[in-house]
């Protein structure tokens, strides 16, 4: 039974071929180019959309289509990111110009570090349903940044447990204490038991 990854990165697709022991495969080789509007309120809810909506595109029917959305949330500032955390600075933002628009808000609160999580919502769509599960990373960002290591808001981020940032830390690391991984781990029983 084939899993489809509504997904183009190429980190994400590996780290699911090393937990599937089943074919798993970019929606983009059998679709092409595809877009699709995320415009939902919450990370489910994008997750949600991607996967329908190329489970929809699918012939195969006997498909498991995986698609994940997350993003990082910074109570103090209402919020925000969350949802929008890929195109905080723009549509066309980089990570970086996300990360320093980040860094300038928290600097524009007169603090130098305040609470935020990152979260990963995982959705799941196959003949037999449809299943959403979550995790989250908490910690606190900082009004400037540290290291190289990571993506996206790394740099600022230092998890709970720690004094450094993820831009400090080993990915090994990050691995094991990541909002992904949280999730990934609740996603694997769920596949496993819809590829039987
Ligand atoms: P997406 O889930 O691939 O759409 O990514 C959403 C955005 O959230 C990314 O572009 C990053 O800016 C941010 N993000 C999500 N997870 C992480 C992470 O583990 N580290 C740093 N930034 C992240």
């Amino acid at each position: 039974m084939k899993i489809v990854l509504a997904t183009g990165n190429k980190g994400k697709l590996r780290e699911f071929q090393n937990m599937c022991e089943a074919e798993v495969v970019a929606f983009s080789e059998i679709l092409g180019k595809i877009e699709i509007v995320e415009d939902a309120d919450s990370f489910k809810g994008n997750a949600l959309i991607k996967a329908r909506t190329i489970y929809e595109k699918l012939k195969d029917k006997n498909a498991i289509v995986v698609s994940d959305d997350s993003g990082i949330s910074v109570p103090l500032l209402g919020g925000i990111p969350g949802i929008y955390s890929a195109r905080y600075a723009g549509e066309e933002a980089t990570d970086k110009e996300n990360l320093h628009k980040l860094v300038e808000a928290v600097k524009a609160q007169g603090v130098e570090k305040t609470p935020a999580y990152y979260t990963a919502a995982i959705a799941i769509v196959s003949r037999h349903g449809e299943y959403v599960v979550h995790g989250w990373m908490h910690g606190e960002v900082l009004s400037s940044t540290r290291g190289e290591k990571g993506f996206g808001y790394d740099p600022m981020f230092v998890p709970d447990g720690y004094d450094t940032t993820l831009g400090e830390l080993d990915d090994e690391v990050k691995k094991s204490i990541s909002h992904r991984a949280k999730a990934l781990a609740l996603a694997k029983p769920i596949i496993k038991m819809l590829q039987r």
